[in-house]
């Protein structure tokens, strides 16, 4: 008996190889299966008779097949099936390439329904490799086929591939169209099966499919109107969990107080007037955003983007001095080792004159940077310390901007008085990270969680969050993601940054690029090298990387020092990596997507990208930003696998343009979400079905959420729906 569960091997026509390849695809059971949707639809709902047919267009036919064979075609050897289809009105022929086994699945007198598009002219008509079934149902009469009948009924089991609404899938090498339908016809009969979790009040009031019927039709649908009415309960799905998980995470913040953190105008103003430079009028718009938001007691919860280099550190430098000078401490988490201990490098040298003492903490480093005589703008030279010693400053107070890793919630640190957690470059918002950080709050000592606390009605205290990110997310994508999220936007950059000079390379220009990258590392300077993940069996780019490092190791610079990173490099190496390289130890680093993030290698002033146009825009315009970051003129060359017009023009966008958000709005209209940010490594949820541009969806979701929210925020009535959420970990971009 087939459950939800089963294994997709227990299935009719899997075996070992399909199984394998169906895991590529991220389907393992029945459920899964039913779960993986079509991307878009051939419409073969009409029959068009032979003598009917137009050149260029894409049609189905049914007709009897009058002659089959294959030939040898004598100068590419290849196999050409040859046949002849009648429909009563005329003949056509039809070809297919390579595809021998044909001639043994079709006969003479077969009855066959064809899809695909009609070629020729001069009165003889083709169909070149069209999608074919054999027809077991009777075919309508044909004197009483007009042009353009619809056709009913038929048998339910057959004309699924040739007829009608037919779905087509993202595939994986090897697998068919033809393979995946057939399996999920098998099993289609098991909708019926999935829980719907969707409070039937909510359907009610938005007038939407049952999951199962929703289920059904996105796979099989007779209509337009069924697949229209399938995707809006489909991405209402996806859009209502993200609000949900918001409104409770906003219920929950308005049942927590924070520590106001009193706005100190002076201090502000000298902090600012001393910096090197002058601030933005973005960047002070930023800062005063959150500093107003801090000098409240209800929670932070804000979102702080700007493109790579518009100077999001210093702004929340600004909020982490106010607290400092208030006594109140703050934590700012990066994502890599590296990135605290650069992060820890310039804020001592900004904090210079002012009187904060700054630590350290991460799995490999404890240091301390204290002030010594603020009025001469000095400060002790940074201290190691015991990793003992650092927890304990910080317990007692020590410490007042203390910046880390994870290893900051991880390891056995408690604060004194934690009013401020800033988290750079997660790609998460961080709350699971703020409650972490609360519970290890001595505001909160005697409280277990905050769980414990909603119940009591008493308050509970949270540090107010700002996350940044470099990833130039719309505000409407915001909303979708992340859901009534406050937002800052540095959309300015500091004056007087070299562009970086942005060149399509043809192939043939190849050696020329690699001479002047030789050119300039003669001169002192370093390389990026991206890879692409090249197919799904890659996932972390292991394959691409290694052989490409072999190839510049072994013959274009052999006598070059170059490294690798991939993602199955453990971070302990890859860090190791990546300090050899910011020592200009490594002349040359070959990497996945995975050095997108953060750290600043002043002296890389070349990128080069392999298969760039296997990129979202948004990521390259990322990629790029890891150059630029010096007095050297900076260089990003753009190597393309795809040459068509529409690749090359998508290319010349970022030629031309320098605006992280332009080039994201533009990437969105053309691929979703997932696609122009990645998904994966960086915590985005994945829209399957729902896209940006369904705002009324995404709004009515909201709606419902809130209402239900309002109603009853434990769920309890909803049974099914919280056990959804606790399962959702795909929302964990939410929560950490
Ligand atoms: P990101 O937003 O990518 O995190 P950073 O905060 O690391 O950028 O800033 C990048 C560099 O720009 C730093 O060296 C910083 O000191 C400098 N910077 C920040 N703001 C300005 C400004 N207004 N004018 C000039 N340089 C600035
Ligand atoms: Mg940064």
């Amino acid at each position: 008996m087939l459950t939800l569960t089963t294994e997709i091997i227990k299935i009719t026509r899997v075996g070992k190889t399909t199984a394998a390849q169906l895991k590529r695809l991220g389907i393992e059971t029945v459920q899964d299966l039913l779960f993986y949707f079509p991307f878009r639809y051939d419409d073969f709902s009409k029959l068009t008779p032979i003598n009917k047919l137009q050149p260029g267009t894409r049609a189905n036919i049914v007709g009897q097949i009058e002659l089959i064979q294959n030939k040898r075609s004598p100068r590419k050897r290849m196999y050409i099936t040859e046949a002849l289809v009648n429909d009563g009105t005329e003949t056509i022929k039809i070809i297919w390439f390579n595809q021998p086994f044909i001639a043994r699945n079709l006969r003479v007198g077969d009855k066959v329904s064809l899809a695909g598009k009609v070629d020729g002219g001069y009165g003889e008509y083709i169909m070149k490799s069209p999608i074919y079934e054999k027809v077991l149902y009777p075919i309508p009469p044909l004197p009483a086929l007009s042009d353009g009948v619809k056709i009913r009924g038929g048998n339910e089991r057959d004309g699924y591939h040739t007829q009608g609404l037919v779905p087509n899938y993202h595939l994986t090498a090897n697998l068919t169209q033809k393979q995946i339908r057939f399996l999920i016809k098998q099993i289609i009969g098991l909708a019926n099966k999935v829980v719907d979790w969707l409070p039937s009040e909510v359907k009610s009031n938005l007038k939407i499919l049952d999951l199962a019927k929703a289920i059904t039709k996105i796979h099989f649908p007779k209509t337009q109107n069924d697949i229209k009415q399938a995707r809006k309960r489909l991405a209402f799905n996806e859009f209502f969990l993200i609000q949900l998980q918001s409104q409770l995470i906003k219920q929950e913040l308005k049942s927590s107080k924070a520590q106001i953190v009193p706005f100190l105008e002076q201090e502000t103003k000298k902090f600012v007037d001393h910096l090197p430079f002058k601030l933005t009028d973005a960047q002070k718009k930023a800062a005063w955003e959150i500093l107003r938001d801090i000098n409240k007691d209800q929670p932070m919860a804000r979102l702080l983007e700007g493109d790579v280099g518009s100077g999001k550190t210093v702004v929340a430098l600004i909020a982490m001095l106010n607290a400092a000078l208030n006594k109140k401490q703050s934590v700012l988490m990066a994502p890599t080792e590296i990135l605290a201990n650069q992060h820890f490098e310039s804020v001592c040298q900004m904090l210079a004159d002012f009187d904060a003492r700054i630590g350290l903490l991460t799995r490999s480093a404890r240091r301390i940077n204290t002030p010594k005589n603020a009025k001469e703008r000095q400060r002790t030279p940074s201290k190691d310390i015991s990793k003992k010693k650092m927890v304990e400053m910080i317990r007692n107070s020590e410490v007042d901007i203390i910046i880390g890793t994870h290893a900051l919630i991880q390891e056995d640190v408690e604060f004194k008085n934690l009013v401020l957690a800033i988290i750079d470059e997660q790609h998460r918002f961080g709350v699971e990270q703020r409650k972490m950080l609360a519970e290890k709050s001595e505001y909160n000592k005697n409280q277990k969680s905050i769980r414990q606390l909603a119940d009591k009605n008493q308050k509970f205290f949270m540090p107010h969050l700002l996350s940044m990110t470099a990833t130039p997310i719309p505000r409407s994508l915001a909303m979708a993601l992340y859901g009534d999220l406050d937002i800052s936007i540095i959309d300015e950059m500091p004056i007087g940054r070299k562009k970086i000079a942005t060149h399509i390379v043809p192939e043939n220009k190849r050696n020329d690029a690699y001479k002047f990258i030789r050119e300039q590392i003669k001169q002192g300077r370093q390389v990026f090298v991206i890879c692409p993940l090249i197919d799904f069996s890659d996932k972390l780019g292991v394959k691409f990387v290694k052989e490409e490092f072999k190839k510049l190791d072994e013959q274009v610079f052999p006598d070059l020092k170059i490294g690798f990173l991939h993602g199955r490099i453990k971070s302990k190496e890859k860090e190791r990596i990546m300090q050899d390289f910011l020592d200009n130890k490594i002349k040359i680093l070959v990497s996945t997507s995975i050095v997108e993030v953060g750290v600043d290698v002043v002296n890389a002033t070349i990128i080069m990208i392999e298969c760039a146009d296997r990129f979202g825009l948004a990521q390259l315009h990322q990629f790029r930003g890891r150059v630029g970051r010096s007095d050297h003129q900076s260089y990003c060359f753009l190597f393309s696998d795809n040459e068509s017009d529409k690749s090359i023009k998508r290319l010349q966008a970022l030629v031309n343009c320098n605006d992280g958000f332009a080039l994201a709005k533009m990437d969105l209209k053309f691929r979703g979400p997932g696609q122009v940010y990645g998904t994966a490594q960086k915590g985005f949820p994945e829209l399957k079905i729902a896209t940006l541009f369904d705002y009324q969806l995404m709004k009515q979701a909201r709606d419902e959420a809130v209402k239900l929210v309002n109603k009853d925020a434990s769920l309890a009535s909803w049974p099914e729906l919280e056990k959804k959420l606790v399962l959702l970990d795909t929302v964990s971009y939410l929560t950490g």
